[in-house]
This record gives structure tokens, C-alpha cells and sequence, in this order.
């Protein structure tokens, strides 16, 4: 994959928190042939249109991280449009992709694919062990298809489909809305208005207590990379840092990286969710990948995007 820099690439989902870091890191090694459709210019719910662009355009490599993502409360109020766009989005480009000629695929899912009470930390062969997160069901289904369908097409054709399956990730490009962003970027927002406001306090929700992995989404790119490079197994891969922190200290985190000067007030009648969130990522690392951006930086790094991204807007 490293070889060629002029190799075509279509990167399906290239806006995104994730498409766009993967974008950036393409361009920083020199690639110099990506194909991008905006959601305007192709819509990936439609078979016909994508199938055309595959016939037109021939990439010969597909990275596909395109897909209607949102949190608890999006996954609750939509599920018909989470389980169903995000099946007709995969189904779409992985089997034009193949029937295209080409070479590689990755489809990228989630760490809620996996089984409520799954063990901790989490080994790739704990999918289907289980029941699900009720809460994101529709979206896990999805994505758990994408991961049978690149093994399938692996199994009876031969072609080199391979699936990632990232941890909490953060980064530029991220969504910081104040109640349906994730805790990362909400904890962001809402330190960054407390300190140009000057408030005294800052509402966190829950106890504290939960774990959470995270990983920047640099180092996310930097391993589908890897990954586009240097695996072709039949086995989705975790991909995560190996690092918890509390939801305590997280706060605390972010909380001095805005330089919020107040103090943090925990609402308990707020859901902690899950006690402990964490994937086994020893398949990956084994491989010799490693991620590089610490937490602290990685939040400064987001924090600066974030003030002349969003605030500045
Ligand atoms: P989860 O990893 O699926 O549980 O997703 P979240 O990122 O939404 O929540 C992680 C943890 O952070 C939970 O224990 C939340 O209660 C806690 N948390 C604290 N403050 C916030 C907040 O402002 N927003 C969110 N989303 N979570 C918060």
C-alpha cells in the first residue's frame, strides 16, 4: 500500500471525524491520487449512483468510514435510519468495490459492537457472545454485518476485505454539541464557555468513577495505515490506545487544558453508563503498530481546533 503513492484511493466518508484525519495523513505521506465525494455529489444509500462511480472511477483502494453516527439519544430517536442507512452504505461500497477490481477494502466499526457484559478488556473474539447494548443495537447490527460481509467475500472469492474496530476516539472535526456529543468534547465546550463566562462551577455528569479508553484520531489514521499495509487476516482488529482514565480525571484533564479556573460539581441523578470501557488491542500491537499521541497532548491539539474551528466561527 505504501509503495505507490499514486495509487487511487477513495476514501468513503471524508468529512467526518474520522475521514478527515485519514485524509490528512494520506496527504502528509505523499499520496497524491484520493478520490472524495461530498454526501451532495454522491449519495451512498443509492446503489445504482455508487455503483456507477466504482465503474467510472476504478479506485484501487477503498478505506470506508463513511456512516450516520450519533449518540444515545440519536441512536434512540432513530433507529430505523441508523440500522438502515448504515446497511445500505456498506453493502453499497464493499460489494462495488469488489465487483470494481479493487484491490483492498477496510471497513472501520465501533467498540459497540460488542456485548454489553463482555469481558474487559475487550478480545476481538468476544463478538456475538451476547446481547447487546439495547441503546445502540441498530447501529452495532449494522456494523457487525460489515465485519461478516468483509469475511464472507474474504471466504469465497479471495479478496482482500479487512475490518478495524476503533475505541472512543477524539480529535479536530469531532461534534462538541453541549447535550449530544460524547463526554470528551462535551467537557470541552462546556469548560471553554464556563471560563469566557467566568463561572464559578462546571456540571459533570455522573460520579466520576466509569473508565474510558480514548485515542486521538491521528493516531486512528495512522493505524489504518498500518493496517491498509501490513494486515490481510480474516479477523477484525481492535484498534485502541491501552490507556483508561476516569471520567474523574478526564475532567480534570480537560479542565486544565481550557484553563478553567472553577471547580467541577458531579450531577449523580446523571447516568455513569457503563463501568469500564476498555478493548484488548494486543493483536494490533503485536503487529508492531503503536499509538504516539498522549492523552494531554492530544487534548491540547483538539482544544486549539476547537477555539478556531467552532468558537471562532
Ligand atoms: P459512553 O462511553 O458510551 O458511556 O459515552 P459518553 O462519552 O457519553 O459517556 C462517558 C462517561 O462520561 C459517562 O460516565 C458519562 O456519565 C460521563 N460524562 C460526564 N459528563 C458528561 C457530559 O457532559 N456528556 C457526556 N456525554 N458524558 C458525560
Amino acid at each position: 500500500f505504501l509503495t505507490d503513492k499514486s495509487a487511487k484511493i477513495f476514501v468513503a466518508g471524508h468529512r467526518g471525524l474520522v475521514g478527515s484525519a485519514i485524509v490528512r495523513k494520506l496527504q502528509s505521506l505523499g499520496f497524491t491520487n484520493l478520490v472524495l465525494r461530498s454526501h451532495s455529489e454522491l449519495d451512498l444509500t443509492r446503489q445504482s449512483d455508487v455503483d456507477s462511480f466504482f465503474a467510472a472511477e476504478k479506485p484501487r483502494f477503498v478505506i470506508l468510514v463513511a456512516a450516520k453516527v450519533g449518540g444515545i439519544h440519536a441512536n434512540n430517536t432513530y433507529p430505523a435510519d441508523f440500522i438502515a442507512i448504515n446497511l445500505q452504505i456498506q453493502t453499497n461500497v464493499i460489494d462495488s468495490s469488489f465487483r470494481h477490481g479493487v484491490k483492498k477494502l477496510l471497513f472501520l466499526g465501533s467498540s459497540c459492537i460488542y456485548p454489553k457484559l463482555a469481558p474487559q478488556p475487550i478480545p476481538e473474539n468476544a463478538l456475538l457472545t451476547g446481547p447487546l447494548e439495547p441503546t445502540n443495537e441498530w447501529y452495532a447490527i449494522a456494523k457487525i454485518a460489515g465485519i461478516k460481509m468483509c469475511q464472507a467475500y474474504r471466504i469465497q472469492y479471495g479478496w482482500d476485505a479487512i475490518s478495524g474496530m476503533p475505541t472512543n476516539l477524539y480529535g479536530p472535526n469531532d461534534n462538541f454539541h453541549p447535550e449530544n456529543s460524547h463526554v470528551l468534547p462535551a467537557l470541552m465546550r462546556r469548560f471553554h464557555e464556563a471560563k469566557v463566562n467566568k463561572a464559578k462551577q462546571v456540571v459533570v455528569w455522573g460520579t466520576g468513577s466509569p473508565l474510558r479508553e480514548f485515542l486521538h484520531v491521528d493516531d486512528l489514521a495512522d493505524a489504518v495505515v498500518f493496517l491498509m499495509d501490513k494486515y490481510s487476516g480474516l479477523e477484525h482488529l481492535n484498534v485502541g490506545s491501552g490507556k483508561e482514565v476516569t471520567i474523574k480525571d478526564l475532567a480534570e484533564l480537560v479542565k486544565e487544558v481550557v484553563g478553567f479556573e472553577g471547580d467541577l460539581l458531579w450531577d449523580t441523578s446523571k447516568p455513569d453508563g457503563t463501568p469500564r470501557k476498555l478493548m484488548d488491542s494486543s493483536k494490533l500491537l503485536g503487529l508492531g503498530w503503536t499509538p504516539k499521541i498522549s492523552l494531554k497532548d492530544g487534548l491540547f491539539d483538539t482544544y486549539k481546533w476547537y477555539v478556531e474551528n467552532v468558537v471562532e466561527q
